[in-house]
């Protein structure tokens, strides 16, 4: 495994799927998914072009926080339990995952106590997966009203996982739907909420959803490889 090809490869591709929408590549921010990396390898890949990760866990980000020597940007991609906020409010930058009530007040809660405003996306369920977690497209306006008096939270984008795939094109719709919705949302110019960020496409999909609109992609496979669990 070359971790410098490997993310040239993918810079280069998301390039490519950029400027062939007329997009600008800078717009977009690669962040590399860490979860079950190793620190060592981790720290080796930080020596490269990366300023932001990603993990799933609030344990690995407990236990990897203070051994990364670089100081990057820290994503909450994975389902957060709400008991867990405590211990990651003052470590991750944006947590990608907002997807109930109890949890957006609990995140208000300790950021409040933190004397922060935390930054979130709302996870939506386009495909509606039994496995995953996220709102129906839906649900999502009414949830982001009735969370709109959480000071201490800043709306900020939309994030999906779309359903494996053998072929990406098969869920193009995934991305270009919930692109649609948060121009919906923009439209109606809530106060707290910006729709700044779409946080969509892994190592299976990113360039379609670059195609469509990401400005922010998780890659974690491409490139670190497969991961062992
Ligand atoms: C693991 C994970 C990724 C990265 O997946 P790859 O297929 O390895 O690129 C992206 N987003 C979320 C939410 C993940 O859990």
């Amino acid at each position: 495994m070359d971790l410098e090809c490997n993310l040239q490869k993918i810079k280069e591709n998301i390039s490519n799927a950029a400027k062939k929408v007329g997009r600008s590549p800078e717009d977009i921010t690669l962040v590399a998914v860490t979860k079950t990396v190793d620190t060592d390898i981790i720290n080796e890949a930080l020596k490269l072009d990366i300023e932001h990760i990603g993990e799933n866990k609030v344990q690995e980000i407990q236990r990897k926080y203070d051994q990364i020597e670089k100081d990057v940007k820290w994503h909450m991609i994975g389902h957060l339990q709400s008991n867990k906020v405590k211990y990651i409010i003052d470590k991750v930058d944006l947590v990608h995952s907002l997807d109930r009530k109890s949890l957006a007040k609990e995140l208000n809660k300790r950021a409040k106590k933190n004397n922060k405003i935390v930054n979130a996306l709302i996870q939506v369920n386009v495909a509606e997966e039994e496995s995953k977690y996220g709102l129906k497209l839906e649900e999502t306006i009414p949830f982001i009203e009735s969370i709109l008096d959480y000071d201490n939270i800043k709306i900020k984008g939309l994030m999906t996982m779309a359903p494996y795939a053998e072929d990406p094109e098969d869920i193009r719709y995934v991305f270009r739907d919930l692109k649609k919705l948060s121009e919906n949302i923009k439209n109606k110019n809530y106060e707290n909420v910006d729709m700044n960020y779409l946080s969509m496409g892994m190592t299976n999909d990113y360039e379609i959803a670059v195609e469509e609109g990401a400005n922010i992609v998780r890659v974690g496979t491409g490139i670190f490889g497969k991961r062992n669990y």
